[in-house]
């Protein structure tokens, strides 16, 4: 079986879709498991998040989703981003306000483990560090786990002989990496809005038989999204950075 892993959307259609097409191709599209913030940030919240639902994602909520449907705060939010969620909570329709108020913090699937940010702090925290990553593997009860949150595509191995406990490594496009007996932690990138300089879309495939999972970048009309962001009115800067990746 393959399966799409998809996160951080946050609204762009054109780049799920894109993903969802591709994955298709890719034979990839018997599962889709999604790690949060479907939305916040772009033009089309309840669009994507009933495309997800057609698919019957296995999904898990992020900051952004919780903030959408008022189950977060936005204080902590910087002011474009505290804008868009504010936004995208006026265009929430009912059926999906009660679908994410209603979707559980960690899902575990088979060997996997699937959560938004780390398994310590499930909305919040973002896994960057070898202490964060150190801190969530010790509450790692699976062989392996799936986080996004950070919008960076992300290797963490766990490594008792090096000096962190870790070893932590971008994940290019394309490379396939094998699931062994080392316990992983994985991060996909983000679908919606990448922020490792690289603008293209990013997914990744895990193929349970040859026991992989594959990050892929994709090229989507970016410009489609940014005039529909304009239009909606949504801040200038998220609109400009889905250009430069960052
Ligand atoms: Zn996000």
């Amino acid at each position: 079986m393959r399966i799409a892993i998809v996160a951080d959307v946050h609204s762009n259609l054109d780049a799920l879709e894109t993903v969802l097409r591709h994955a298709e191709e890719q034979k990839a599209l018997e599962q889709v498991w999604c790690l949060g913030d479907t939305v916040g940030y772009g033009p089309e919240p309840n669009a994507c998040l009933a495309l997800l639902r057609r698919y019957n994602a296995l999904t898990v909520p992020g900051n952004h989703d919780l903030a959408a449907i008022g189950l977060l705060s936005t204080e902590d939010f910087n002011p474009d981003a505290a804008a868009a969620a504010a936004w995208t909570a006026l265009q929430i329709v009912p059926d999906e306000r009660t679908y994410l108020e209603n979707l559980p913090h960690v899902v575990r699937q088979g060997e996997f483990t699937l959560v938004h940010g780390s398994l310590r702090w499930p909305i919040w925290e973002y896994l960057y560090t070898p202490e964060v990553a150190l801190a969530h593997l010790e509450l790692q009860e699976t062989p392996y786990s799936l986080v996004g949150h950070t919008h960076v595509p992300l290797l963490v191995k766990e490594d008792q002989g090096s000096p962190d406990g870790c070893l932590m490594n971008y994940l290019e496009d394309g490379t396939a990496l094998e699931l062994r007996d080392r316990r992983l932690v994985i991060n996909p990138g983000s679908v919606g809005q990448p922020r490792d300089g690289d603008p293209r879309t990013s997914y990744a495939i895990y193929d349970d038989e040859a026991r992989t999972v594959t990050v892929h970048r994709l090229e989507y009309d970016i410009a489609a999204t940014q005039q529909k962001m304009a239009a909606a009115g949504l801040p200038a800067w998220l609109i400009r950075r889905l250009s430069r990746g960052r």
